[in-house]
């Protein structure tokens, strides 16, 4: 027997608004109290413009590296209003920045401190790690930094495995706790203004908390309450399986049809592999459904595994949904496993909403979900269109577009597939008179 679901929570688009002003506001504070902090005298003794420089870098360098951090740090309300891709995307825009200045803080202040003490820089640098208190901790977390700077880069990510690289990532985190240490005890800026000091500690906390909260207590403690566990797995195509678990209290999960969580499957060899996955159906407590593509180690060794293994699962995440909706046209156009959210969504719109799926594969055989989805737009009324053969005979042009789906200018367009196939459909849409605005692309991949 099933229960009622909790529908999604909208987002707040006031949100991300105030986020960039805050985070305005507080790049001008730090930047206003290391000037303030700099003794005018200082500047004209000897090394005074480096080291001043090197204050500056350091400190803005942190302050972005926080910001990077509070942006994932999985904030239910900015998921869900921002979207994790969005989010990831602004993380990797900031990324270059606080290397790059942290490197110039470390260069400009031993340059500045030998020029102080009338040393050499190796000799300063060595003077560094034994007489200043906390440098050495501060020196290891710049290597931490810099070896999550390189292998971030897109060179390296690609030939990387995923879950190495997340690990090195989360070094950036030791780093940070490294640093604090000899900011609070060498920082000069906070011996000339004591105030900097309590609004650094805050900027910090805040920070802590935030990850704390939202990285590991909330979900252990949701994941505690819902005690997932697979129920059954399904192949639903070659290579595509479903997988069904079951768990307690779940009529509290507030979800949208089109989001995503992070799965986590606690099988011998897969507790490290976290994934996004999103939802094929909605939820009907006491189950939830995802359907998996088998491409690497973690989503290949989904479909053999026993039932009764506990899943743990993070989210959920992604704006992929009605309410990103602004019309009462739909358009839901999908390939491949990429009609798994659109399956949920369908189910998620209002029945009011008129509504045209358009499917492409190869062969019928390779669509999961074929006959769910047909149904679902029978019931509605809806228009029902599969695009099934050899890829040269179905090109998605504005032409093909507007046969297909005659009102396209004045409907919302949900798109989801491959990355070259997503491309075409959005580019087709645009040319088809689609306002930019109302078209909306999940992709598989940040
Ligand atoms: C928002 C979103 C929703 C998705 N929904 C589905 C779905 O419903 N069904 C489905 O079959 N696939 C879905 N995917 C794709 C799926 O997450 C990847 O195919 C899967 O993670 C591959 O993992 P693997 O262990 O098999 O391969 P790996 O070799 O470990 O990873 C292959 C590639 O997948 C990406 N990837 C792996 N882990 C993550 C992660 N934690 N976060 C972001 N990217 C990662 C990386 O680009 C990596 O290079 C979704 C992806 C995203 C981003």
């Amino acid at each position: 027997m099933t229960t009622r679901r909790r529908r999604g929570h909208a987002p707040k688009p006031w949100v991300a608004d105030l986020l960039a002003v805050v985070a305005g506001v507080g790049l001008g504070i730090v930047i206003a109290l290391v000037v303030i902090g700099e003794a005018g005298s200082a500047l004209t003794a000897p090394g005074g413009y480096f080291n001043a420089v090197g204050r500056l870098t350091g400190f803005v360098g942190t302050y972005l590296l926080i910001i990077m951090i509070i942006l994932m740090s999985r904030i239910p309300w900015l998921e869900r209003t921002v979207g994790q891709d969005r989010l990831v995307r602004w993380h990797r825009r900031v990324g270059p920045y606080p290397v790059v200045l942290i490197a110039l803080h470390v260069v400009t202040i031993t340059i500045g401190y030998a020029q102080m003490d009338k040393v050499g820089i190796l000799h300063q640098l060595w003077s560094f790690l034994v007489n200043y208190r906390d440098m050495l901790m501060a020196m290891v977390a710049f290597v931490l930094l810099v070896a999550a700077g390189v292998t971030s880069a897109q060179i390296a990510r690609r030939k990387m495995n995923y879950e190495t690289w997340w690990v090195v990532h989360l070094y950036t985190y030791l780093a940070l706790a490294l640093a604090f240490a000899h900011q609070i005890t060498t920082g000069v800026v906070f011996l000339n203004t004591p105030l900097a000091k309590e609004f650094w500690i805050a900027i910090w906390a805040t920070t802590a908390g935030l990850v704390v909260v939202y990285r590991f207590l909330w979900p252990l403690l949701r994941n505690l309450r819902y005690q997932l566990r697979i129920a059954d797995i399904v192949e639903e195509a070659p290579g595509i399986v479903s997988v069904t678990v079951a768990g307690k209290h779940l009529s509290r999960l507030a979800v949208s049809g089109g989001q995503f969580f992070q799965w986590r499957f606690l099988a011998r060899g897969l507790f490290w592999h976290s994934h996004p996955y999103s939802l094929s159906a909605l939820p009907r407590p006491p189950f939830l459904r995802v359907t998996i593509k088998g491409l690497g180690e973690q989503s290949k060794a989904v479909a053999h595994l026993k039932i009764g293994t506990r899943v743990f699962i993070e989210g959920p995440y992604g704006t992929f949904t009605d309410h990103a909706r602004t019309q009462d046209a739909v358009t839901l156009i999908g390939a491949g496993v990429g009609i798994t959210p659109l399956r949920a969504l369908l189910e998620d719109l209002p029945l009011d909403v008129a509504v045209t799926v358009v499917i492409r594969a190869s062969s019928t055989r390779d669509i999961a979900h074929r006959d769910e989805v047909e149904e679902l737009v029978r019931q509605r009324n809806g228009t029902f269109h599969e695009l099934v053969g050899d890829r040269k005979k179905f090109s998605f042009d504005p032409g093909t577009m507007r046969r297909l789906v005659p009102n396209i200018a004045q409907s919302d367009v949900y798109v989801c597939g491959p990355d070259g196939f997503s491309e075409r459909v959005v580019a087709a849409a645009l040319r088809s008179g689609c306002d930019p605005k109302k078209i909306h692309h999940e992709a598989f991949s940040f």
